[in-house]
């Protein structure tokens, strides 16, 4: 019999727990043709999330959970979650109930035959505030025009991966994560199921505006390095028009002469030249900070407990 891990990172999800379980036991008991492994990665919550699992376990010995030492974020939540996933497929969740459970079915078809990354793809995003979608969007396009290889828009982290692409991911240890664009870079053959995204059912978001940026960020930096070549670009262009004025000026004065004049000119230049290095150090910045991250070589995360009982790293 094959068996599914279902992977779900949870942060503060206490009220949610209850709800989500019940959902994917119906499911699980629906589907009797495989095993089931239901992996919980409480990523460090400081509410009553670590006592509901425990209780779940206590009911039910498919479930285990794997506790975070601190609150390491989604994206290495679920690192840990691939690394201790031991089905021959996983399937990657949120427990707001915001992913059906019900297109599970579908995805385990896809998968029987022989697809490896079945993802899921929302046609409806769900209630989210209206600059949040329009940003998402706006940053999709431009993710997808300077990076080599396809993200995929309004595709999230809820997809089934059959244990080679979870072994991929494994062996990717960057630090600063975006899933979203590892998914895509390992390749592997792929498949698309259509799915409405719910509205969140208890609590709320954990992704503020700021750690969205941050995050968007992460994606940009890892998959491209067209902001150094634009900055780059930019530095030939102006340049080119700097050389042009030269030209024009030293000829200017040869001929007419030079009263003192131009003030505004000299403001103007200096601040805008100011500007632009200024913005071209930054985005350098950037990526050096990344390099000084990965340098350090930390792990990505560190392991508190498995199913309650401490675990020797
Ligand atoms: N999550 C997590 N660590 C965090 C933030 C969120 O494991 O630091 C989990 C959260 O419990 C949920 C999933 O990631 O299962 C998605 O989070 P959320 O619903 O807040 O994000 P959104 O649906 O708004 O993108
Ligand atoms: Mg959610």
């Amino acid at each position: 019999m094959k068996t599914i891990t279902i992977l779900v990172p949870a942060y503060n999800e206490e009220e949610a727990l209850p709800l989500y379980y019940a959902e994917i036991s119906r499911l699980t008991e629906s589907l009797t043709s495989y095993a089931w492994d239901l992996l919980f990665v409480d990523d460090g919550s400081t509410d009553g999330t670590a006592d509901a699992l425990r209780r779940l376990r206590e009911a039910d010995t498919r479930v285990r959970y794997l506790r975070l030492s601190r609150n390491f974020g989604k994206e290495n939540a679920m690192l840990a979650g691939f690394d201790y996933a031991e089905g021959d497929a996983t399937i990657v969740m949120d427990c707001d109930l915001q992913d059906p459970v019900d297109v599970i079915p579908q995805m385990l078809q896809a998968w029987e035959e022989g697809y490896e990354d079945v993802y899921a793809r929302r046609v409806t995003r769900g209630k989210e505030p209206l600059l949040r979608k329009w940003l998402t969007r706006a940053y999709y396009a431009l993710l997808q025009r300077s990076s080599r290889f396809d993200v995929l828009p309004n595709v999230g982290d809820f997809r089934l991966l059959d244990k080679k692409c979870v072994a991929a991911l494994r062996s990717l240890r960057e630090t600063q994560r975006y899933t979203k664009g590892l998914f895509c870079w390992i390749g592997f053959r792929k498949k698309e199921v259509l799915f409405h995204r719910a509205d969140r059912r208890t609590g709320h978001s954990s992704f503020s505006y700021a750690s969205l940026m941050r995050l968007a960020l992460d994606g940009l930096t890892s998959f491209t390095t067209a902001p150094l070549r634009l900055s780059m670009l930019c530095g030939v262009l102006v340049s080119l028009a700097a050389f042009v004025y030269l030209v024009y000026v030293v000829a200017k004065t040869l001929i007419f002469g030079e009263p003192v004049q131009g003030y505004p000119t000299l403001v103007t230049l200096i601040l805008f030249l100011g500007g632009m290095q200024l913005l071209a150090l930054g985005i350098i910045g950037e990526y050096v900070a990344r390099i000084y991250n990965e340098a350090k070589q930390r792990p990505v995360y560190l392991v508190e407990s498995l199913n309650g009982e401490p675990v020797n790293i």
